[in-house]
């Protein structure tokens, strides 16, 4: 009866809206590698690049759609590519026929990110944080693990830590151009670099060469800072039974935030001061460092999970410190988890540890995914 009184044009319009929709998401994206050349302009908070994308996908699908941040698209090129749509934060790319399910994008981009890719004008520093989409167009889901190669322009004053094994510099007109290369698949989220004037330290634990970086800390008192390290890597190897098989590690004191990358990991600026102050402060670097097998290593299909990364991560910094300082100190952080947890509870907010959505998490849904997790992996241990 509703339908009748709606113009056959109009339903004409509506029914193609929704085939043209469903195409681009009946199929799944599976990237294959990024290949991304940027260049960071600290002081004007700027970036451009181009990224070449390999990919399969359906070859009935009709189009692509990539995450794209805040990002201007200057321009698609690839065999099949017949144009694309930018808004939202959401790039769709059209396709024409093909005969093959693999494909190739070449997507140059330029914009002034304020997440993602943090800047920091009057340090001179620039380093990203979570949101990969913001300074690099991708399949921004955690289930879609991809090569990584990285061309970055840095000026040859500054240190660029990156994810991924160094394989070449260039210097040219007061540049350098460094390459990195991740020689297995990661989820996009893991992707990141850091540039700054660091001082820096460096030790070896076997074949690894541990780096560690901060504008404020000495080499002497990163060293310190950093000592757990070598341990924590063989407690985590032996726990895993999985090596660390990067040839390097670096911890980054910069900013305020912590994230895991593949390789490298950076930490907020303080904390530095905190272990300093007391060697046993280590949750954070081993949290961090534990997420290089739970969570980079063996990721979550989709932030529906996310718990499988924060919770483990965090209940393997509480085992750590069993290890290495006593059962006391670990029933302490495991009493400590309980607590935030029970304060979650008292108001009402408990929730099963797979969401139905992670769209808009809460400060209570973060605390459940992580604090809520690690409770129940004791659990799971103690039985
Ligand atoms: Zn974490």
């Amino acid at each position: 009866m509703f339908v009748r009184k709606i113009a056959p044009a109009f339903l004409v319009m509506f029914l193609l809206t929704i085939s043209i929709q469903s195409n681009a998401n009946d199929f799944e994206l599976d990237v294959i590698s990024y290949h991304l050349t940027i260049e960071p302009v600290i002081d004007q908070r700027r970036i451009s690049g181009t990224v070449i994308i390999k990919f399969q996908i359906d070859k009935n699908a009709d189009s692509v759609v990539l995450k794209s941040g805040n990002l201007t698209i200057d321009k698609v090129t690839g065999e099949h590519v017949i144009g694309f749509e930018n808004s939202d934060g959401n790039l769709v790319i059209k396709l024409s026929a093909r005969e093959k399910k693999e494909n190739e994008l070449t997507i140059d981009y330029h914009g002034n990110p304020t997440r993602g890719l943090l800047f920091d004008v009057d340090r001179g520093q620039a380093f990203t944080v979570y949101s990969t989409s913001q300074w690099m167009v991708c399949h921004d889901s955690p289930g879609d693990k991809a090569l990584f190669h990285l061309n970055i322009s840095v000026p040859v004053d500054k240190n660029c830590i990156a994810s991924g094994e160094l394989v070449s510099e260039v210097r040219k007109n007061g540049k350098v151009q460094y390459s990195y290369q991740q020689n297995y698949e990661s989820p996009t989220y893991t992707y990141g670099f850091a540039i700054g004037n660091f001082h820096q330290a460096e030790e070896k634990r076997g074949d690894v060469v541990l780096k560690y970086y901060s504008q404020d800390y000495s080499s002497d008192q990163l060293t310190t800072i950093f000592q757990e390290t070598p341990m924590m890597i063989s407690f985590f190897e032996e726990k895993s039974g999985i090596k660390y098989d990067q040839s390097s590690y670096s911890q980054i004191l910069i900013g305020d935030y912590y994230q895991e990358m593949s390789g490298y990991s950076t930490l907020k600026d303080t904390y530095g001061e905190l272990v300093l102050q007391d060697s046993t402060e280590t949750n954070l670097i081993s949290h961090e460092l534990a997420h290089q097998w739970w969570g980079n290593r063996i990721t979550c299909k989709s932030w529906n999970h996310f718990w499988l990364n924060e919770a483990i991560a965090t209940f393997m910094s509480a085992a750590y410190n069993e290890y290495r300082f006593g059962k006391e100190v670990y029933l302490a952080n495991i009493n400590s988890y309980y607590q935030v947890y029970e304060a979650v509870k008292n108001r009402d907010k408990d929730k099963p540890l797979v969401f139905a959505s992670w769209s808009n998490p809460s400060r209570d849904d973060r605390n459940l995914v992580y604090f809520k997790g690690a409770y129940v992996l004791h659990l799971l241990r103690e039985k």
